[in-house]
Formats: C-alpha cells, structure tokens, sequence
C-alpha cells in the first residue's frame, strides 16, 4: 500500500440477495425453478401484473427468512408487512417491486466474520427483509432489440443489509462468501452463483484516518462471484483514492462493474427512499409471526457452522484454520465428524478429505452433498493405509474408483493388498540397486538428510511400478544405508 493510500481508511457494506429455495414464488403459485426454463415459461399472470390478480405470500420463504434470522441471533419481528417500492423498468410489470421496509421480517444482528488469522470480526447485520426480484432484460440475443423474460419475476429473495464495518476488499469477499456458506448450511438457497441464485450489492466508500463521519459511498450494483466482487472493490477504492487525493468530491451513485474492462461505470444516480415512494401494499396484510412459530424453526435448525468449528476444535484438537475449512459445507464437515469417529485418526481424517477427496471433488465439479463415498469407507481406507495394509498412493486410486464405482472395498483392499509386494528378498533386491545407483547420495543421507531419504523410496517405488510396500521399503532402506556406512568407514580406516 502506498504512502498516500494508507491515510485513507476504508469502509464496505453489503447488501446481500439470496434467491430462497422454495417450490413457488414468492406471491404466485409459477414455478421458482427459472433458470432450468425456457423464457417466460415460469411466470403467471400474477407475476405479470394482470389486473385483478392477487397476491399470495409463500409460507416457505417466511420459515427461510426466519431460519436466517435465528442463525445470526437477530430478533423476528413478531408483525411484518410488505411495502410497494415503486420505480420503472421494462422488466417490472407491476411498476413496483413488493419489498419490505419499515418492519423488515429479521431485525439486526450480527455476523462472525471469521477471518485468515483465526479471528473474527464481528459485522454487523442492520436487517433481513423479503422481496420479489424482477424479471430480466436481454439484451444480446435479438438485434438492435431488448427482450424480456419474466421467469425470474416473482422469485423469492432474501436481501442481508451488513453495516458498513468492513474494512478491506479481503472482508468483503470473506463475508459474501460466508453468508453464502450459511445460506447454503441453512438450505436456504442454491447457492448457485452462475443461475443468479446469489448475488450482491457493494457500498464503498474512503475517509480520512482518524475522521468520525464516514465518506460518500458509492454502491456497486448486482456482483454475482467473489471475484467481481474483490476486482470492483479495487478498482473503484483506487478510484475514489485518486479523486479524494485530488480534492474532489465523490458522486453518490450507483455503479456497474464491467468485468471486460475491469473497470466500474456510473449507471445512476443515487435514488433516495422518497424516489421510490414505499407505501404499505393494501393487497398484502400484516403477517404475525408467533413465538411458538418461531421456536419451532430454531428447534429444527442444524447446528451451526460456527459452533461445530468451536466444537470440533475442542472436541477433536483441530487446528483453526482446518476446523474452518471443514465446516464451510455441511456434508463436507458431517463426513468428516462421522470418519473420524470411526476411523479415530482425526488428523489422517481431516487431511484425507482437505486434500485428495477436495482435489477429487474439483476434477468432478462436485458439489459437497453429491460426494458417492461414505464415513463407512473412507475410515476404512484411512485405517488400511495408517497400518501399512495398503500404501497411500493404492488409497488414493481406491479413493478415485470409489467414486465413480460402487466397488466392495474390502474385496479391493484384499486383492490390492496381496499384488503389493511384500517379499523381503525381492525389495531388498531393488533397494540394493538404487542404492548402487545412487552411492555418493549415501553420506548425505547418513547425516539423516530426509529429503533424501524419501527420493531414494521414491525410486524403489518406482523400479517396483508402485507396487512395493512402502513400510518395508523404509526399513529395508534404513538397514542397507547403516550397512553401508560400516563399509564405508571400514573403508576410511583401511
Ligand atoms: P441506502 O438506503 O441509501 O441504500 P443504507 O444506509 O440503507 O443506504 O445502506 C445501504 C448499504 O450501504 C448498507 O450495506 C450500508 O452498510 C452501506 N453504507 C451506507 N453508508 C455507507 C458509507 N458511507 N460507506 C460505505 N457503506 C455504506
Ligand atoms: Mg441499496
């Protein structure tokens, strides 16, 4: 950071989007499964704004906001209603958005940002609130024209409204990424980034270090990937430096990022709340939420990912940083709980499922829940490999072809274990002649050089095709490197 940078204090607030899992929209009875459609396939005439219609709130999507709302420890309020934001656009039929405003469903809370070092940093979260999303203007597939799908119209969001308490791009991506991880936990939402189903608005703005009012911000509409997120944030702090710098103003906007340029663009400016003219939406009556209700969705709600971190640390002895990765899916962090109680090797476990089964997952663009191998045999394999039964590379293949079959493990553990070469007389064989191969590596390795040590396994692996046991390779290597420094000093003292 440079010198004229680092005066000027940072300040980020989020405002999430979370399109809810639910059968049906949010005021309709159209399917809310959009993205798999073809264009306005998904959009009643609720949705499309026919008079005389109607609307109906989805009961799945209060239970979703109030799961939310519990979640982050943020009070439900016990009446909500809905307001009519009015504004124009072609793909809002109504010529209003139904949204809520002065009694959003989740009050504020707060969010425990868990950040690199294992810290975290509390964000504090001003209000959920539930809304329809709009449907959508395309604008690249017929020529010299904008056409419309209404598929998306109707869909039920939740929208996250942060404090602006977030201090650096890093913060914001953090937090974008883990409200994503508890939506998802939640089951909430897809979570799917590439369909839409999250995605959010930035507010940045800068002020001079040690300043009690914050800067004018600007706000970085519709980010759909952490990337986006982190590029816009930078490109527009450095924006907003050079202008601060220079002694102008900041314009209160909004803003597009456009990830071709890398660069953002003033889109409009700032609409106030008086713009859009919210009136309660005489259509929609207020909604009592009850305590019962309410304990009933706190009852059923999994433990969280934050104290299943806590937990496992205790209970398991992880390390921070791995407890956090293990519990940002919920499969992912229930697969390991459930091997490693089995297998009772917690740390084998945590590595066998951070390491080759994550690579496995990203060579099949698999989600956490479409993991095919089970606690049941994943112990398994850990255990054949901790006792030498099996070498870690046949661990790692068994792994692969569990995956993509459904093979008996312990048949293949069997017959893999008998084609590992065990026979002393042979790998001695093949360790006598890497040894001659390698003769003038023999007194490094006497001073105990274990880098060493391993390449020399590592071509007795080799000249074995894989299939030596790597334990007695060990020993055997041990015993025949001792042999040869009595040689060898004998040698000397000759
Ligand atoms: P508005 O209603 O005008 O959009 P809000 O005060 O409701 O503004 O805040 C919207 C979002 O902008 C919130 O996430 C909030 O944290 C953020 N925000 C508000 N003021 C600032 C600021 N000065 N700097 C950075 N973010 C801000
Ligand atoms: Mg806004």
């Amino acid at each position: 950071m440079s010198v004229t940078e680092s005066k000027w204090e940072i300040s980020i607030g989020l405002e999430v989007h979370i399109q809810l899992k639910t059968r049906t929209k949010l005021f309709s009875r159209a399917s809310n499964k959009a993205p798999r459609a073809s264009p306005n396939r998904n959009a009643s005439l609720v949705d499309l704004a026919y008079p005389g219609t109607l609307p109906v709130l989805n009961h799945t999507a209060v239970t979703h906001a109030v799961r939310f709302g519990v979640a982050i420890g943020a009070p439900i309020a016990r009446v909500c209603s809905f307001e009519r934001k009015n504004y124009f656009y072609p793909d809002l039929p109504k010529g209003y958005q139904i949204s809520q405003f002065s009694q959003p469903i989740v009050g504020s809370g707060v969010f425990d940002l868990w950040l690199e070092d294992g810290q975290t940093k509390p964000i504090k979260i001003r209000r959920g609130h539930l809304e329809e999303d709009a449907g959508k203007s395309i604008h690249d597939r017929v020529p010299n024209a904008t056409v419309l799908d209404f598929n998306r119209a109707g869909a039920p969001l939740l929208e996250i409204v942060t404090a602006p308490d977030l201090n650096t791009p890093m913060e914001a991506v953090a937090c974008f990424r883990q409200l994503h991880a508890l939506a998802i936990w939640l089951d909430l939402s897809t979570g799917k980034l590439n369909e839409g189903a999250m995605r959010c608005d930035a507010n940045v703005s800068l002020r001079l270090a040690g300043q009690d009012n914050l800067g004018t911000p600007t706000e970085l509409k519709n980010l759909n990937s952490f990337k986006f997120l982190e590029k816009a944030l930078r490109y527009e702090i450095d924006r907003h430096t050079m202008a601060l710098s220079a002694g102008q103003k900041v314009q209160r906007e909004t803003r597009l990022y456009d990830p071709v340029s890398g660069t953002t663009q003033s889109m409009r400016l700032k609409e106030q709340e008086e713009g859009y003219r919210y009136f309660i939406d005489p259509d929609l009556p207020p909604i009592p939420i009850s305590e019962e209700f309410i304990a009933r969705i706190a009852q059923s709600t999994p433990e969280l990912p934050s104290k299943m971190r806590e937990r496992f640390i205790r209970e398991f002895g992880l390390a921070p940083d791995i407890a956090f990765r293990l519990t940002l899916e919920k499969p992912l962090a229930e697969l390991f709980e459930a091997t490693a109680v089995q297998c009772g090797d917690t740390s084998a476990t945590a590595n066998w499922i951070l390491g080759e089964l994550t690579a496995l997952r990203k060579l099949k663009h698999s989600r956490a829940q479409e993991i095919p191998i089970s606690a049941k045999q994943l112990a398994k394999l850990i255990l054949r490999v901790e006792d030498g039964t099996i070498s870690s590379k046949t661990g790692k293949e068994l792994l692969r072809e569990l995956w993509d079959t459904e093979i008996d493990l312990d048949h293949f553990i069997q017959t893999r274990a008998l084609t590992q070469i065990s026979d002393s007389s042979q790998i001695s064989m093949w360790v006598a002649k890497v040894i001659e191969e390698n003769r003038h590596l023999i007194p490094k390795v006497l001073q105990g050089d274990e880098k060493l040590i391993e390449y020399l396994i590592g071509q007795v692996m080799k000249i074995s095709r894989g299939k030596a046991n790597p334990h007695q390779v060990r020993e055997s290597l041990d015993h025949e490197v001792v042999a040869q420094s009595k040689h060898l000093s004998a040698e000397n003292s000759n």
